[in-house]
């Protein structure tokens, strides 16, 4: 179905129950008054000039208008275009011109941030840019005056002529990698997606789901907004950006039974000198995912946040996001050691990248899968979109995984960041997992750097738990010696006060690896 009519359905089925909780606004909407405002201001993009297919970008901080203009895109068949809001007038220039933005709606200003000056100055290099509006801004309140200029009638044909499987979405990859890639999703794909993540978790109207990941990527916007708003429960913002101490107010004050996150955002929570403060104990259930979860913090989200239902998801802007989730009543080691199972009607398979043929279960390989969540391809970029969905419509992750005897999926790392040290393939995430075990150590990544004698070696980087009594090189090898093979044995340690990031929570090892390189040279 198309989320227009999906909307439309909440809507009729619990009118008055909270659909949207704007915690630093302190506004509030229950289904009805958001179906509502949706149509308000699809009705007003139309009046604009926006028509099916058209380009729609949002370069905004978590807002209650953001949402809005999610469903109201959708609602007209428009393609809204995820922008970063962390992006700088070049980045943003670069997506705008390649998705041929029409119309922009950009928060006014956060923090160092102003979109305003940024967004003037991108104007003359964005020639099918039309149109500019800030949100909080007068801008904002005259696009949805413009309502008044499009009858319902109009937007009820405009939505009756649009089907599932037209684009609605172009959603831009992390970037964990290299430069974002914009993939180009259906009604279908994402709406589909967000439905099953939100029934494995069992969402119902009575959940309230506290969102602080940016809506900006498919966490926020399918697994959250999708998967809240198809079980009829409620999304709950509680900050413009990551805060954790705002986060954990949120949960408290609205009751909130659901909690997101990617697992650097779970420890800065877990690690705010007021943690004990809160009340949490309305939590039942949450969503980690983005990148691996070291046990003990699975351990501490399980027992201290009272999140004993949380899952892990694994995924990729490109499949929707998700494509497997662990199941409610998981034990601890399903959801720390692997990704879950696969979601209803979708496929997946491990083969070898060499020559594409599945191997057997227990033994690593490329994850490949099928199915309804596979994007439509890459926007305006056939021949990547080639380069990783191949004739049978599988899409090829670029993660390295193993197929447990049991079904489920163990994620052993990306293809890019497998270290082979003197013909050993030697995987950052097992030896990041060990390392984590240390007292001494908050957080570590583990690279490759290319070496002379064994063509790469390893580094580990470590952002230590007291910066006035830090790990030394000679009490890392002390602690790995004899408990990990020779060979996996990081032989040198850097010391770092953070890692490089993206915005959606992950950890840029390209960067932190030409670091490591760099210093050594
Ligand atoms: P880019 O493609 O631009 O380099 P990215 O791959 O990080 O960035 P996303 O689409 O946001 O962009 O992230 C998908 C990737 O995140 C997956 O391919 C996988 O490597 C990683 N990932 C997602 N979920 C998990 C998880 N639960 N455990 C481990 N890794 C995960
Ligand atoms: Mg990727």
């Amino acid at each position: 179905d198309t989320i227009g009519r999906n909307l439309a359905r909440a809507v009729a089925a619990h009118p008055d129950r909270e659909a949207l909780v704007d915690v630093p606004g302190g506004r509030r909407w229950t289904y009805a008054e958001f179906g509502r405002d949706v149509d308000e201001l699809a009705r007003a993009l139309l009046a604009r000039g926006i028509g099916t297919g058209d380009r729609v970008g949002i370069w905004a901080v978590n807002c209650p208008e953001w949402v809005l203009t999610q469903y109201a895109t959708a609602r007209i068949g428009a393609v809204m275009v995820n922008i970063n809001p962390a992006y700088r007038t070049h980045e943003l220039a670069f997506v705008l011109r390649q998705s041929g933005v029409r119309l922009l709606i950009a928060s006014t200003a956060h923090k160092t941030s102003d979109y305003r000056a940024m967004a003037a100055e991108v104007r003359a290099d964005c020639p099918e840019l039309r149109d500019v509006v800030h949100i909080g801004d007068p801008s904002w309140e005259e696009l949805v005056a413009d309502a008044r200029r499009t009858d319902a009638e109009r937007l009820e044909a405009v939505a009756a002529g649009l089907s599932c499987d037209d684009p609605v979405n172009i959603q831009y990859t992390s970037g964990t990698t290299g430069f974002p890639k914009g993939a180009t999703l259906s009604h279908h794909n994402i709406l589909n997606n967000g439905y099953f993540v939100g029934e494995l978790v069992a969402y119902t109207e009575q959940d309230r789901v506290c969102l602080p990941v940016p809506f900006y990527h498919c966490f926020g916007m399918v697994m959250g907004n999708l998967g809240v708003t198809t079980h009829g429960a409620c999304i709950v913002i509680p900050a413009p950006s990551f805060d954790p101490a705002a986060t954990l107010r949120a949960v408290q004050d609205e009751r909130c039974t659901s909690l997101y996150g990617v697992p650097t955002m779970f420890i800065a929570e877990l690690d705010h000198p007021d943690f004990a403060s809160y009340d949490l104990s309305t939590l039942r259930t949450g969503i980690m995912a983005g990148s691996p979860c070291p046990v003990e913090v699975m351990k501490r989200v399980v027992d201290r946040m009272h999140m004993v239902e949380v899952a892990i998801c694994y995924g990729m802007t490109e499949t929707s996001p998700v494509s497997t989730q662990t199941r409610r009543d998981d034990d601890l080691e399903r959801r720390t050691e692997t990704v879950g199972r696969v979601l209803p009607h979708l496929e997946v398979k491990v083969v070898d990248p060499a020559t594409g043929v599945t191997v057997p279960r227990g033994e690593p390989g490329e994850l490949c899968t099928r199915g309804y969540s596979v994007m439509l391809g890459y926007w305006d970029e056939s021949e990547r979109t080639a380069e990783v969905i191949d004739a049978g419509r599988w899409m090829h992750t670029g993660d390295l995984a193993v197929m447990r005897e049991d079904g489920y999926l163990a994620i052993v790392g990306r293809i890019k960041d497998m270290i082979i040290r003197g013909g050993e393939n030697v995987y950052p995430r097992e030896i990041e997992e060990f390392l984590y075990t240390h007292p001494k150590i908050a957080d570590v990544q583990v690279v490759g750097v290319p070496d002379e004698r064994y063509g790469e070696e390893i580094v580990a980087c470590v952002i230590p738990r007291d910066p006035a009594d830090p790990l030394t090189a000679e009490e890392l090898a002390a602690f790995c010696d004899g408990r990990l093979a020779h060979y996996k044995i990081p032989r040198r340690l850097r010391l770092v006060d953070a890692f490089p990031m993206t915005v959606s929570g992950k950890v840029r090892k390209v960067e932190l690896r030409e670091a490591a390189a760099r210093e050594k040279a």
